[in-house]
């Protein structure tokens, strides 16, 4: 077993995109667990939007030159707590480290499916397919047949959506991604009925054209000129979810966009945000939901799966700048153990 263990530190604030220079490495000694705690050797992190909004100076954002915090799955190889055994399999929010002692009342051992990879609890069975499902299922209350526009589409959580929405009796697809392969991969294995690059015109002449008569409900991933577009594109009653904002979290100073508001009242809209920390109660449904369809293959995860801890901080900054397709995921070698 290796002595040391090393983590992930911050050690200054970014304005607009994040660099390697914004973060460290350091190493020390391999921590002995308390009585209570388990010592865990993490095997798979999440690098995920949310960090990047955590990196500035907000209240509960990251401090600076200090351990950091993000999902992760480690396997037990220390106890001292009747809760886990040695070879346990737990999943924690003590991420971007190699090494981390929990306790079982922050971390939970993750349940085994046959047949299903573990990386995926950190994709469609973790945060970012819970996401996508809370928001089809308990904030647009997804009705069969509605016609979805999905922005982000090619991301982790909206891939999740679509395969979700297709699984839940949706009607038509359509999505916005950042290039022809996310494109390609869209209308080729995800299963969305029309797609484009948000790079290739404005917004509004996109959606129209990929959707001419309109969609009954927004999923958007990305907020900005794709929002406003949205609201325009929806039928009388349509509903908005609003998940996340990542057009704007490395440019804080981007204009606002011009959302048509009498839309909202004559069209009797409904946008409604959600943080997917507030419906924890809904993992098991999703289970449920999803492990059968997992196993059949009915569902696929799209993951964009990077190995080694080293590249841990690349891989969070190639997510922000759209690199991957579906979660991004760091694997340490150790996994295949
Ligand atoms: P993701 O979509 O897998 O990765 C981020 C993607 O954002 C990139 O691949 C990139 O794809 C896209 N992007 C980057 N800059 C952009 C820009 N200027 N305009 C449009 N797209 C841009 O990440 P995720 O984990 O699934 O998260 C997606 C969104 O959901 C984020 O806004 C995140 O904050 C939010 N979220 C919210 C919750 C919640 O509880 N509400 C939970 C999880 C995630 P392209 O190549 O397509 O640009």
């Amino acid at each position: 077993m290796t002595e040391t263990a090393r983590t992930v530190q911050q050690t200054a604030r970014p304005h607009g995109f994040p660099t390697p220079a914004h973060f460290a490495v350091t190493e020390h000694d391999l921590p002995t667990p308390a009585p209570g705690t388990a010592l865990l050797e993490n095997l798979y992190w999440s690098v995920d939007p949310y960090h990047r909004e955590m990196m500035d100076d907000v209240p509960g954002g990251f401090d600076l030159n200090a351990p950091l915090e993000g999902r992760s799955i480690g396997r037990v190889i220390d106890s001292r707590t009747p809760a886990y055994r040695e070879g346990d399999l737990v999943l924690h929010r003590h991420g971007w480290r190699t090494h981390a002692t929990v306790t079982p009342a922050e971390s939970r051992k993750l349940p085994h499916f046959d047949g299903v990879p573990l990386s995926t609890h950190l994709s469609l069975l973790g945060g970012t397919g819970l996401t996508a499902y809370v928001g089809l299922t308990r904030i647009a209350r997804l009705q069969p047949s509605d016609d979805l526009f999905v922005t982000g589409a090619a991301g982790g959580v909206g891939t999740a959506t679509a395969r979700f929405a297709r699984l839940l009796g949706a009607g038509r697809l359509v999505g916005s991604a950042g290039s022809p392969a996310k494109v390609a991969h869209l209308l080729g294995s995800v299963g969305y009925d029309a797609a484009f690059d948000y790079h290739d015109g404005p917004a509004a002449e996109l959606l129209a054209a990929a959707a001419p008569d309109g969609v009954d409900l927004v999923i958007d991933n990305v907020g900005g000129e794709q929002l406003a577009a949205a609201i325009a594109s929806l039928r009388e009653f349509g509903r908005i979810v609003r998940i996340g904002t990542i057009s704007q979290y490395n440019t804080p100073e981007a204009p606002a966009p011009r959302i048509h508001y009498p839309d909202i009242v004559e069209k009797s809209l409904r946008m409604e945000g959600f943080l997917v920390s507030n419906y924890r109660e809904v993992q098991e449904e999703l289970y449920e939901f999803a492990v059968p369809h997992l196993q059949s293959g009915a569902l696929t995860a799209d993951e964009t799966v990077v190995d080694g801890f080293d590249n841990l901080v690349p891989a969070f900054l190639g997510m922000l700048r759209g690199e991957n397709t579906g979660k991004i995921i760091i694997r340490d070698p150790a996994a295949a153990r």
